[in-house]
């Protein structure tokens, strides 16, 4: 049987003026106008943000420089992440080109992708989405049926997509296609893909949320072609690949940290002498929070150590989702307001809250959902 390990890991005394650092930028930037805090960090778009948190080396920060990155440790980077989460920084844009697409290139990406896409993504010119899920193929994700056929100097690429978070303002998706029969086993015989939005035949359309809002869309795929050089690693190890990534996906502190600033304004309203029902969830909540972040940040030291720790980011995601959903349930038992939309007036407690408690459900579904998560950590622990 595994056992799950999180072996503390202490973040190094330079992570503290980087902290600073990141707090001035912060400020001075808010004073200046150009940015104003929002939630969720998958909800909220801005180019010009995330160029300005790319010239100051902050996107790519782990990776070498010959490619644009800038050579920080791991835990660096989880400081930065952390400062510009917990703050609601606008960081959409440039997400999942820093977390997920950039080291998938620098791993298996060949040295012409590496110098193409890596230099532009740290300066936040150019942005990712995934392409994974399908109509009828989410958690079984080996199911999807979008088909890659190989033709002169490329693949030609049919099939539709959906839920592909910010496509309509991405450049490119990391597309996962069936290039081959699903031989020896089901998961062979996929393939990765560095897909261009602007090809001819790729059309994107909106799909609207719960919060009437434009994040996610559906992605028609029509006979596009692509070029060999956008196949990213070798053809049949699409699988491989996709779940290498997991462990980056699923332990970061966005995983905990989409409602913060709910439990932020909490805490405020709650006040220097708050009730015994304000203090003793909030105190809970404040708890929870600093335990998810050892173990959170327990993986990001096993992740700089180079090591796959996919079992315990099943666990960090799993119990950070809940955390993250509970916030706006005693939110709304503890607190005598109503959630409202303010137009124009996101500091105040009934925005903060009517963003939160609009955005929970989608929180366990996206990246995995709760019961396929507590299925890998059953399977881990060797009870199923
Ligand atoms: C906000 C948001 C953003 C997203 N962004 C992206 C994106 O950018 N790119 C992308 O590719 N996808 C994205 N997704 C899709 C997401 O990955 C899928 O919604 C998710 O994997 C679940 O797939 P599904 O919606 O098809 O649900 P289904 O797989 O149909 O699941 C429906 C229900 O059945 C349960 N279930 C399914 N199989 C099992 C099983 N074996 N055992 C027990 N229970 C099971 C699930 O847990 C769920 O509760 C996003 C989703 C959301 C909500």
């Amino acid at each position: 049987m595994t056992a799950l390990r999180f072996d503390p890991t202490n973040l190094p005394p330079e992570t503290a003026a980087l902290r600073q650092e990141v707090r001035r930028f912060l400020a001075e930037e808010r004073a200046r106008g150009s940015w104003s805090p929002r939630g969720d960090f998958g909800t909220h778009p801005d180019p010009a943000f995330s160029r300005l948190i790319g010239a100051r080396g902050w996107i790519g920060m782990t990776w070498p420089r010959a490619y644009g990155g800038h050579e920080r440790s791991g835990l660096e980077r989880y400081v930065v992440t952390e400062e510009l989460l917990v703050s609601g920084a606008p960081v959409t844009a440039h997400w999942i080109a820093d977390r997920q697409s950039g080291p998938l290139i620098l791993r298996v990406g060949t040295e012409a992708q590496k110098q193409r896409f890596l230099p532009r993504i740290a300066r936040g010119e150019i942005f990712f989405c995934i392409g994974m899920s399908e109509p009828d193929s989410g958690s079984d994700l080996v199911s999807i049926r979008t088909r890659g056929t190989k033709v002169d100097g490329g693949w030609r690429i049919t099939g539709r997509k959906v839920w592909t978070s910010n496509a309509h303002i991405s450049d490119y998706a990391i597309t996962l296609v069936r290039t081959g029969p699903p031989e020896p086993d089901r998961h062979s015989g996929l393939s990765q893909f560095i897909l261009d939005l602007k090809a001819p035949g790729v059309s994107i359309r909106p799909i609207r949320n719960l919060a009437g809002h434009h994040d996610f869309n559906e992605m028609v795929l029509d006979d596009v072609f692509l070029a060999d050089d956008l196949l990213i690693g070798q053809p049949g190890d699409g699988w491989k690949q996709v779940t290498s990534e997991l462990a980056f996906e699923r332990s970061g502190p966005e995983r905990f940290l989409s409602t913060y600033r709910l439990l932020a304004a909490l805490v405020e309203q709650g006040g220097y002498d708050p009730d015994d029902r304000m203090a003793e969830q909030t105190g809970r909540f404040v708890a929870h929070l600093w335990a998810l972040r050892g173990m959170s940040l327990s993986i990001a030291g096993m992740l700089q150590a180079g090591e796959a720790p996919n079992l315990e980011a099943a666990c960090v995601k799993d119990l950070g989702n809940s955390f993250e959903r509970a916030i706006p349930e005693v939110a709304r038992l503890v607190a005598p307001t109503v959630p409202l939309p303010v137009p124009g007036a996101n500091d105040d407690f009934a925005a903060i809250q009517a963003e939160a408690v609009l955005n929970a459900p989608s929180i366990t579904l996206r990246g995995g959902t709760r019961e396929i998560l507590r299925g890998i950590i059953a399977r881990g622990l060797g009870l199923r």
